[in-house]
């Protein structure tokens, strides 16, 4: 059964299904190459990108699990937490 689109923002535990979740989280493994961890990453992933938009090649090194810029000598990623990387 398929849930309206307007019964999504009714609570925060309702906005993105399992199947919507599991789908986004799919999608951006594929095209970012990022690994969602869990409904409260993807929510803080899709603002990162409305206010940030399309992440910028990096030269350095980088998260496995974000694949955002990380300092060469660092041990956890600042962007999503990863530890250790
Ligand atoms: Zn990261």
């Amino acid at each position: 059964m398929d849930v309206e689109p307007q019964h999504y923002h009714k609570s925060s535990t309702r906005e993105y299904p399992m199947k919507s979740f599991h789908e986004k989280q799919r999608r951006i493994k594929e095209i970012d190459n990022v690994a969602i961890r869990d409904k409260e990453h993807l929510a803080y992933y899709e603002i990162f990108h409305r206010v940030f938009g399309t992440r910028p090649t990096t030269t350095g090194g980088t998260c496995p699990g974000c694949q955002y810029e990380v300092r060469e000598d660092a041990t956890f990623c600042r962007t999503c937490g990863a530890c250790p990387i």
